[in-house]
């Protein structure tokens, strides 16, 4: 009896010691990933270990990167498998330079540059007008009557009685050129009798009252009286932005001079779990001040909203002649194109970047002209050696035309050439024109770049160029003009390898916002923002690279866009 109650305890305390032990196998155990993605072609843009075939995610971050069987250990009841059939896996893409909003809004806008006709031009705002909230203008359009016959201008009465209380305010194609309908025109107080401002034209039909077209600085005249953006056009913006950019496989982008209301919206959205686009913001430096008395230092905020940038401009842009030469235009010998606002006095830029960087903030400073360029490459050397030399990812936007002297001082004070691709193909149909044979060898230059130690951050300044990655790479790679002038590259000894425009859009973007560390490639520990595309575009043709189509978006471990099944 009293052996079978000892027995009795023994089997309880080998149960107790059993489950014990069980319990602290449980603690030991590793956790399982919430997804792993297997069979697939992954290019890592991670040196240590360039290509994988699986990868597993927990939470928002990889949490391992290898073969298949490697991801076996990671494996658990809740893990969702998914076969990604042999398709390229790229990290997410990182766009350095866009204007988010003003992309969003650009979307959103009615589209009438392949309206046919006068009668579909009028069709389309006529529609519009019929969902357009009390209060919005109709804007945007980009129309060009060249496709109609005969090729009229459009006039107010065509669209008038269809929109009897929406301003219109729809431009031509080319940005010189704006229609209004009667009641902008009334709005702007513009009638038979208004004179034309300097520099622009009030066009007048045969009885000597205004058509409704405005060219050049009379734009002006409507522009200052537009009501700036409300709130829910600006969060419908931001929404149709968002959703284009996972649709691409973006995943990140910086925001070049939003103002602070954009930077609000960001904010409640990111709490509201909707931000699907990672974002780092660089309001203007002429504001510089407001970030740095709150403390605001580079790379500030969360993995979804960063701030912490100034962006500034030298100069203007080789499409309108007001980029900054050396040298004058060669197709207008009197001009060198021009220095910004901010510009004036040079002084007076170069103290507040000088602040700005003592107070921390990252400097991203537009300049496309070679001297425009110049200027700004001084005026860091002279805030290096004011304020000493620290890691700060100082920033050339656009870095457009370059003298061949200054390849080096860029590699020298660790400049990172922020660069749009798709520029250079569509620039390259008329740049030689207005810049020359010799200046064009050292425009959209990345080849002499990168063969100078130069960082290069690849993005698009959308609404400007295509958001689509693809674009982007097709354009460094290729350097094909649009007008298929150039189908093997335009100044083909700038082109880069498909290798290197990815990292340019991933990792080199990431680091051009100090995030390397934390995205930018396929390596345990980083954020799981990645993509799945249609096509392996280091196999297909070149010249495919700009139809490959995104497959999957995820961003932080989560599908934004498509789908594997
Ligand atoms: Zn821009």
């Amino acid at each position: 009896m009293l052996l079978r109650v000892l027995m009795r305890l023994r089997r309880f305390f080998l149960f107790l010691g059993a489950s014990l032990c069980c319990g602290s196998q449980l603690v030991a155990q590793k956790p399982a990933a919430d997804l792993i993605i297997t069979n697939a072609k992954i290019w890592t843009v991670d040196k240590a270990r360039p290509q994988a075939e699986a990868l597993a995610v927990m939470g928002d971050r990889i949490i391992a990167v290898g073969s298949a069987n490697e991801m076996d250990a990671w494996h658990g009841p809740q893990t969702k498998v998914l076969d990604a059939k042999g398709k390229l896996l790229l990290p997410g893409f990182n766009d350095a330079h866009v204007h988010f909003v003003g992309g969003g809004s650009h979307l959103q806008e009615v589209q009438l540059k392949d309206a046919d006709s006068p009668e579909e031009f009028a069709r389309r705002i006529g529609e519009r007008a019929k969902a357009t909230p009390k209060g919005e203008w109709i804007t945007g359009g980009d129309w060009d009557e060249q496709r109609w016959s005969p090729p009229n201008l459009p006039t107010k009465e065509l669209i008038d009685a269809l929109t009897p209380n929406t301003p219109v305010w729809v431009n031509r194609h080319d940005g010189h050129e704006s229609l209004a309908n009667s009641v902008t025109l009334r709005l702007a107080n513009i009638t038979a009798k208004t004179p034309d401002p300097p520099g622009g034209q009030i066009v007048h039909d045969a009885q000597g009252n205004p058509t409704g077209v405005l060219r050049d600085a009379a734009t002006n005249l409507v522009d200052k009286v537009m009501p700036p953006i409300s709130r829910a056009r600006r969060l419908r913006a931001i929404h149709q932005a968002l959703e284009h950019a996972a649709s691409l496989g973006v995943t990140s982008v910086q925001d070049k001079n939003p103002p602070y209301e954009d930077v609000k919206a960001y904010a409640e959205l990111e709490e509201q779990g909707e931000l699907t686009v990672r974002m780092y913001v660089a309001p203007m430096e002429t504001d510089w001040k407001d970030q740095a008395k709150i403390g605001v230092r580079h790379a500030f905020g969360t993995s979804l909203l960063r701030m912490g940038a100034v962006k500034g401009y030298a100069d203007g842009s080789l499409g309108s002649e007001t980029a900054y030469f050396f040298d004058p235009y060669t197709d207008d010998p009197k001009s060198h194109g021009l220095l910004s606002d901010e510009m004036h006095p040079p002084s007076a830029m170069l103290a507040r970047l000088k602040g700005a960087d003592a107070a921390g903030l990252q400097l991203c400073v537009h300049a496309i002209g070679d001297r425009g360029i110049s200027m700004i490459l001084d005026f860091y050397e002279q805030i290096e050696k004011a304020n000493g030399k620290r890691d700060r990812r100082w920033r050339i936007e656009h870095s457009q035309h370059l003298a061949a002297k200054d390849f080096a001082r860029y590699a020298r004070l660790g400049v990172i050439a922020s660069v749009q691709p798709y520029h250079a193909i569509d620039d390259g149909r008329w740049a030689e024109k207005r810049i020359g044979t010799d200046r064009i060898k050292r425009t959209y230059a990345f080849r002499t770049f990168l063969d100078n130690g130069v960082r290069l951050a690849f993005g698009t300044d959308w609404p400007v160029a295509p958001l689509s990655p693809m674009w982007g790479i097709y354009a460094a790679v290729t350097r094909a003009t649009l007008d298929g002038k150039n189908p093997d590259g335009w100044v083909p000894e700038e082109k880069i390898g498909v290798a290197e425009a990815i990292k340019a859009y991933t990792l080199e973007s990431a680091y051009a916002e100090f995030q390397d560390k934390e995205k930018g490639s396929i390596t345990s520990g980083k954020l799981a923002d990645f993509v799945i595309l249609s096509d392996d575009i280091f196999k297909i043709p070149p010249t495919a690279i700009k139809n490959v189509k995104v497959e999957a978006t995820y961003l932080g471990g989560k599908l934004v866009y498509g789908g594997l099944e």
